[in-house]
């Protein structure tokens, strides 16, 4: 049922918590736009003026990889300058309260890390943009040495192990889905109790199956979006309201 208002709502959210031993919280970008970080698929948003470079191009072309640098680079005042909001501190409350056992996240920009969960607790489906990665061996990179490198040089540095292309540890476009990250979101959402899905518009596949698969194996779910979403009919409760004044009450828990 979708709450008559914000105060009910956060009412019968504060209910549910309560009354669940196990939350798994699920975030998309909408947690993370009151920390500067806009959302790349929105209207307007970035992907829909700059078109997004495909994986196999990244991998194909130094071209495409030099400007796929670029474009992180333009990035990093808005990504260092994000410090995590109220959503993130309100889950990293409950978190330390012992109601959370992790956390399964779209977003790359590193803010439940920062706001307290620990790395190992949170499953990230789209990657990190916050450090790079070897493509081929998989080794770990500042960006501050792929950037170095890159004015240096010109162009995007290649791996100093096996020469091979180094990107930011996101999933980009045509890349394969993290098969580990994917397995430990199915198992949180089939063994939680009560379920979050925040600031997501549970439009991407097969990412947007957790709500379900958790509401399928017998936990409540809870929408927190401020627009509908294809899965607000069979959720236990939906808050249509906006993030941070929807959990912003919970920080101090
Ligand atoms: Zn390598």
């Amino acid at each position: 049922m979708i709450a008559s208002d914000l105060q009910s709502g956060v009412e019968q959210l504060g209910d549910m918590i309560a009354q669940a031993a196990s939350i798994v919280p699920f975030t998309g970008a909408g947690i993370s736009t009151e920390c500067g970080i806009p959302d790349f698929r929105s209207p307007g948003g970035l992907w829909t003026r700059n078109r997004p470079i495909p994986f196999d191009e990244f991998v194909a072309s130094s071209e495409a990889r030099d400007e796929s640098w670029r474009r992180r680079f333009a990035m990093e005042p808005t990504f260092a300058a994000a410090r995590p909001g109220r959503g993130h501190r309100a889950l990293a409350a409950l978190y330390k309260a012992g109601k959370i056992p992790a956390i399964v996240t779209q977003n790359i920009d590193n803010l439940h890390q920062v706001s307290g969960f620990a790395a190992d607790h949170v499953v990230e489906l789209h990657g990190n943009t916050t450090y790079a990665r070897c493509l081929g061996c998989g080794k770990s990179y500042p960006l501050a040495w792929v950037r170095h490198g890159f004015e240096a040089t010109g162009s995007a540095p290649d791996c100093t192990v096996c020469d091979e292309p180094v990107k930011t540890a996101t999933i980009s476009f045509g890349q394969a889905m993290p098969e580990e990250a994917m397995q430990r979101a199915a198992e949180l959402a089939r063994q939680c109790d009560l379920f979050l899905a925040i600031g997501s518009s549970l439009v991407v596949w097969p990412a947007a199956g957790f709500p379900l698969m958790a509401k399928n194996a017998g936990a409540r779910l809870v929408i927190i979006n401020n627009e509908p979403t294809e899965q607000d009919d069979v959720a236990d409760l939906v808050i249509r309201h906006d993030i941070g004044e929807t959990l912003g009450p919970f920080v101090g828990n």
